[in-house]
């Protein structure tokens, strides 16, 4: 048994490609991609939403506009999530769950456009910016207005109890979270890059896929071994659990060459899979 999936992108932001690749001064684009997935009895769930509109009004007041100045967004009409999913037949209420790679602006503004769906996260992503000041909240990556009023309600946090060990291509991570018991979707801890954040292991139709959400900003990031610029290594709130997980996602690549490791922000990638021609 396997699960249909497709990579789509909602909207990009750009940066110098030096502070990611330690070389070259080319302007990078860093698309915003998303998993869509659909299970043979869960139904339609998607692995992040990537950009929306939501992102302008929840950056519009101070503090919160920083974000928007540090990283500001690209959207075409009818690249929200919704809207893709709508062009595909599927309704807003059909997605029942929406995985929470981890809680920044870029990967999760679409949330409010799925007001059926629960959130599978880790609790550690939800705990770490509790009782925190705007401001801070801000620094860390987290807008706020992109959360739904009733978000916490709708939390489906993955407890460490539900831990199991991983099949054998998992390697070398070996602990996650089947997530509907039947070994098509695996979450696996990715740590980092943010509080919480979380990879997926797909068993698709067409081989087994890893999305490692900001694990690494491009595939050559985790073929290379390549550290973010030291810059952006201080913003990580752990910058050496960073890098062992690049190096994990390093030594799954080489070891399983087949399995489509897929960093949620790769240009190439995108370009390659998603966009095409139609590249921005
Ligand atoms: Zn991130």
């Amino acid at each position: 048994m396997t699960v249909r999936f497709e990579l789509l992108a909602a909207g990009y932001c750009r940066h110098p490609q030096r502070v990611i690749l330690r070389r070259g001064w080319r302007i990078m684009t860093f698309p915003s991609m998303f998993g869509l997935i659909e299970h043979p009895k869960a139904g339609v769930i998607l692995y992040d939403t990537g950009y929306a509109e939501h992102f302008h009004a929840a950056t519009r007041p101070f503090p919160e506009r920083l974000y928007a100045w540090a990283t500001p967004m690209h959207l075409d009409p009818g690249e929200a999530a919704v809207a893709q999913c709508a062009a595909r037949g599927i309704k807003p209420e059909d997605v029942r769950l929406i995985i929470l790679s981890h809680l920044h602006g870029d990967h999760i503004a679409g949330l409010r456009d799925f007001p059926q769906a629960r959130f599978a996260l880790l609790p550690e992503a939800w705990a770490a910016i509790q009782g925190l000041s705007r401001l801070n909240t801000a620094r860390r990556g987290v807008l706020p207005g992109l959360l739904p009023e009733d978000f916490a309600a709708r939390l489906q946090p993955l407890l460490p109890s539900a831990a199991r060990a991983l099949p054998p291509e998992c390697a070398p991570f070996t602990q996650g979270f089947d997530l509907f018991g039947d070994d098509l979707l695996w979450l696996v801890a990715l740590p980092g890059h943010a509080p919480g954040q979380v990879g997926l292991f797909v068993r698709a139709e067409d081989g087994l896929k890893f999305l490692i959400a900001d694990a690494a900003w491009h595939s050559a990031s985790y073929r290379e071994g390549i550290m973010p610029h030291p810059l952006v290594r201080w913003l990580f709130p752990d910058a050496r659990a960073y890098e062992a997980t690049l190096l994990k996602i390093q030594a799954h690549a080489r070891w399983r060459p087949e399995t489509l490791i897929i960093p949620s922000h790769c240009e190439d990638l995108c370009q390659a899979r998603v966009w095409g021609e139609a590249r921005p």
